[in-house]
Formats: C-alpha cells, structure tokens, sequence
C-alpha cells in the first residue's frame, strides 16, 4: 500500500505570512522551500530574505499583466507558499 506525505498544506496562510511581505493582496507565508522559482518568474515582485532563503513580497502588482505573473508564480509554488486573499494588509 502506498502511503502519499503532503509537503504542505493545501494553499497559503495568511496568519503565517512573513513579516517581510509588502502590504497588499500577494503573500508568502512560512512554508516557503526557497526554490527560487517564483524569484525567476517575477523578479520584480519575489524577493529573498538572506537570513534563512525564505522570499517575501517586495512589491505588490498593480497592472494586469504584472497581476498575472504573479499568479502564475503563486499557482507554479511547489509548497503553496504563496497567497493571494484580497486583503490589504
Ligand atoms: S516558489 Fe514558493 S517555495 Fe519557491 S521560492 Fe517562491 S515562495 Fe518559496
């Protein structure tokens, strides 16, 4: 019989967020692996915090394409490190 182990929860947590995210609708919580994918996809949004590799949301999207990549990279997470729940903080 096989036995499947989840890497993560199902989707983000917003109380886990990093206390490094921008304010805004993007988040990373604390599951994340730091892959660095989400850092190649959208640079411009994904930053590293240095002290343990875990990314944050440096700067939230605001145009439609920029709102798109981000969810791409948000849907491309391995572990589901990354949310989007509409709040603003
Ligand atoms: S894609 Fe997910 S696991 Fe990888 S660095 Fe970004 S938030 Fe972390």
């Amino acid at each position: 019989m096989k036995i499947l182990v989840r890497l993560s929860t199902f989707m983000a947590d917003k109380n886990n967020k990093n206390k490094e995210n921008c304010t805004g609708k993007f988040y990373v919580d604390d599951q994340c692996i730091d892959c660095d994918l989400c850092r190649d996809m959208a640079g411009e949004f994904f930053a590293r915090r240095d002290l343990d590799g875990c990314s944050y949301v440096a700067k939230q999207p605001e145009t439609k394409d920029d709102i798109e990549l981000c969810e791409d990279a948000m849907e491309s997470c391995p572990v589901n490190a990354i949310g989007n729940d509409g709040d603003q903080e």
